[in-house]
């Protein structure tokens, strides 16, 4: 098999599955979730004119002459509360008006309760009113057929909001695609576990994790699996029904036939190499249906090539607008070595000074070295033919972290 360029793999990986079907989500959980098809306002709101203040609801041309000094006296004919049927205004009088109930027929201003005396059964207005004072209209907010959330809109609290306002308990929503994960290898103890000699703590199973929920999907299954073809097989039984199937590892040179072989037995793989640093052993393709990746055991790897293949596609999966990392440009700050061959994504830490980004290098760049993930906060992408990007020039760098302020 041919290796693939990272734009080849990249197009490959996005273009093999589509989005996830829209489920109707009930309000209460439907937070953070992506739309999945426009809602539209099925009537007007508000769905009738209404007052907008407590008072007096009053024909304009009844106190059209009322002074401070020459306050005009009306009989108050009615009181009309929120939720009560719209009433009608008897001429020259004045009906005691709550927030949000129905203006009554005839009336077409409102004088809040603070701006005139009550004095028995009548009420003492002392300045004109303006048409419309007060009063909400019906449709002014929003009409039938307003789009009022757009598909794709990441579901926001005023979304809630406004679906409930227009009556309706759920919304469609795409699902967040879930992910099972399976690390392997035998030198690997679970964090917690007594660390035996010759082995290393199981750090990527937690990491990928982390990186799958942040980046919209649902882990689900994950488990470890020591390096035999049993185990492997077994664990892919156990991931069975995910979107996405994550291994991890396995991929050297003596081991890279276990997680082929299982996988093979159960779907396909489109390829396992990529021309990228770090990750080239990057596997893609397919078992029990599921999407699968098989990333690189080093930690930098798995984590780099998880932001570069696997985390687009989740997105893709959940029908998110931005599929991508922001890029943004940088000053680089010190000389990036590169050996020509493979596309790279070395890791820097993007700081502000004022108006300017500066990028700089991480202390390692060695695939192993995961602290270095921990400074890094952008991957800068380096040409296949580069050799080596020098101090002052501008970067453009893929944003996988917050700049610190
Ligand atoms: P492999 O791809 O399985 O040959 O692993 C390559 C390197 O990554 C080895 O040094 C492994 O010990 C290390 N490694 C593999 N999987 C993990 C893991 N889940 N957590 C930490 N290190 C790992
Ligand atoms: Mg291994």
């Amino acid at each position: 098999m041919i290796m693939l360029s990272y734009d080849n793999a990249l197009r490959h990986v996005l273009g093999s599955r589509e989005p996830l079907r829209g489920q109707q989500t009930l309000l209460e959980q439907a937070l953070g979730l992506v739309c999945a098809a426009d809602i539209v306002a099925p009537f007007p709101f508000p769905p009738f004119t209404n007052s907008a203040m407590d008072g007096f609801a009053v024909r304009g041309s009844d106190i059209r002459q009322a002074t401070n000094v020459r306050p005009i006296v009306l009989p108050i004919s009615g009181i009309a509360v929120a939720g009560s049927q719209p009433s009608i205004l008897r001429a020259s009088s004045a009906v005691h008006i709550m927030t949000g109930a129905p203006l009554p027929e005839g009336a077409d201003a409102v004088v809040p309760i603070e701006d005139v005396t009550v004095t028995g059964t009548d009420v003492e207005f002392r300045t004109p009113a303006a048409d419309g004072e007060n009063v909400r209209h019906r449709g002014t907010d929003q009409a039938p057929g307003d789009v009022v959330i757009q598909a794709g809109d990441v579901i926001c609290p005023a979304h809630v909001g406004v679906a409930a306002m227009c009556g309706q308990e759920s919304i469609l929503t795409i699902p967040r695609p879930t992910v099972a994960i399976m690390s392997t290898g035998d030198e690997l103890v679970t964090p917690g576990q007594t660390l035996r000699p010759g082995c290393v703590y199981n750090s990527n199973l937690y990491a990928i994790r982390a990186q799958v929920i942040e980046a919209d999907g649902i882990p689900t299954v994950c488990i470890h699996a020591g390096d035999t073809i049993e185990e492997i097989s077994q664990g892919l039984e156990l991931c069975k029904g995910a979107d996405i199937v994550i291994t991890i590892g396995g991929v050297s040179m003596g081991e890279r036939d276990l997680v082929r072989k299982a996988v093979e037995a159960r779907g396909t793989l489109d390829f396992w190499k990529v021309a990228i640093r770090p990750g080239k052993p990057l596997a893609f393709g397919s078992v029990h249906n599921s999407a699968f990746f098989g990333l690189p055991g080093n930690p930098v790897s798995a984590m780099v090539t998880f932001e570069l293949f696997v985390r687009p596609l989740i997105r893709k999966l959940g029908n998110h607008r931005t599929i991508h990392r922001e890029r943004k440009g940088a000053n680089l700050v010190e000389d990036l070595t590169h050996a020509p061959g493979r596309r790279s994504f070395q890791r820097v830490n993007i700081s502000q000074a004022g108006n300017i980004l500066h990028a700089r290098p991480v202390f390692s760049q060695s695939s192993s070295a995961l602290r270095s993930m921990v400074l890094a906060n952008a991957l800068v992408e380096i040409p296949e033919d580069s050799t080596g990007i020098k101090r002052g020039e501008i970067v453009s760098a893929i944003m996988i972290g917050p700049v610190a302020i």
